[in-house]
């Protein structure tokens, strides 16, 4: 049954001019894009996107990432779109991630790490209504 999961091309890989690549490897492992927007996002933004991680140590650090620059916001559909999303990225440390996955591919560290999919389909749902209305997603 299709499912649908959110990712973002973060702005490391917008900065390295990988958008084009990450979708090709998106489009080619058989997601369907169903929303897809370019924006810059504030601190603000990225704290509230992120609040299961405020008591983490790099949760300041990972806000001013995910706000100093343009990224790329989707909602994705396949079956088991949320699994292999998390399978296609690698490992969250590009350091681990397995060959042929977008992270070994095109991420630099362990935070400026190229993508973020859903780990699960409640977080998906929070996700996915962050940042998009539905009537973005028909
Ligand atoms: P993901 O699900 O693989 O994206 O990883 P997590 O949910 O654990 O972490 C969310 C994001 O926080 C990661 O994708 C990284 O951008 C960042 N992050 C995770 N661990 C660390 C860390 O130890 N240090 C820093 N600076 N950032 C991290």
């Amino acid at each position: 049954m299709p499912q649908r999961t959110f990712s973002i091309i973060k702005p490391d890989a917008v900065r390295n001019g990988y958008t084009g690549a990450i979708l090709a490897e998106i489009e080619k492992a058989g997601f369907q894009i169903i929303s897809i927007r370019k924006q810059s996002i504030s601190k603000a933004q990225a704290e509230g996107f992120y609040y299961v991680h405020k008591e983490r140590p790099f949760f300041d650090s990972l806000t001013t990432f995910m706000s100093s620059g343009p990224l790329v916001l989707m909602v994705l559909e396949k079956d088991n779109a949320i699994a292999d999303l998390r399978a296609l990225m690698g490992a969250t440390n590009p350091a681990n991630a397995e060959e042929g996955t977008i992270r070994k591919k095109f991420a630099g560290s362990i935070q400026e790490n190229a993508i973020h999919g859903s780990d699960g389909a409640e977080t998906a749902a929070f996700e996915i209504g962050y940042w998009f209305a539905g009537y973005e997603l028909i």
